[in-house]
């Protein structure tokens, strides 16, 4: 079973997330959005191997570190069709505008929506649009990693080029609210929190 490790990284504090399955000795990395220094520590003393990087969506504060852990630890890095040419398009991940272009790094395979087997678990991919057309959350067993889409009491921006404010409602509504019992949220920024908190007193959705 998996253990989950938070990780705060890059100039905008976002949440990455460390998946380590110590026996079988595989991780999965979500958003390298900074330094990965600790986590590549994390992963190389476990003796694990670097299996996936999965990409909530392409906004540059997700991918800063890309370059450098698949470059070091390698790992096939996973993103929606929607989102995936912010991978090698700084206008489009927004890195230009902050003066700060990011090195390309394409995708190795694209993700709908599916589920991948990683040692005994599985994670779920689902589609939630809204914040970028491309935007995913993944479960694994009761826990949703967020990205942008859902954080605690609030919810993603959608000012940003292909954001959609009603979809992303519709998303949240559609797509993670209907799931059969509770869950833990990851978000992308801020606090974890958990889907029936949100369902009851998040301001945008209540
Ligand atoms: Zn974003
Ligand atoms: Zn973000």
């Amino acid at each position: 079973m998996a253990v989950v490790h938070k990780m705060v990284v890059g100039i905008y504090g976002t949440n990455s997330y460390l998946l380590l399955w110590k026996k079988a000795k595989k991780a999965v990395v979500i958003d390298p959005g900074g330094k990965m220094d600790d986590t590549i520590k994390k992963i190389q003393d476990a003796d694990a191997k670097l299996e996936y990087i999965i990409l909530t969506h392409g906004h540059f504060d997700h991918i800063m570190g890309l370059k450098d852990l698949k470059d070091k630890l390698g790992g096939r890095v996973l993103i929606h069709r929607d989102d995936k040419d912010m991978l090698t398009d700084n206008g489009k991940n927004l890195s230009n505008a902050l003066g700060m272009p990011l090195p390309k790094v394409e995708a190795d395979d694209i993700i709908d929506e599916g589920t991948l087997k990683i040692a005994d678990d599985r994670l779920r991919i689902i589609h939630t649009p809204g914040h970028t057309p491309g935007s995913i959350c993944i479960v694994l067993r009761d826990i949703i990693f967020s990205g942008d889409t859902l954080f605690r009491m609030s919810i993603g921006r959608t000012d940003l080029p292909g954001g959609n404010y009603p979809r992303l409602i519709k998303s949240i509504r559609e797509k993670l609210f209907v799931l059969d019992g509770d869950f833990d949220v990851y978000p992308g920024h801020g606090e974890c929190t958990s889907l029936s908190v949100e369902k009851a007193r998040n301001p945008f959705l209540t």
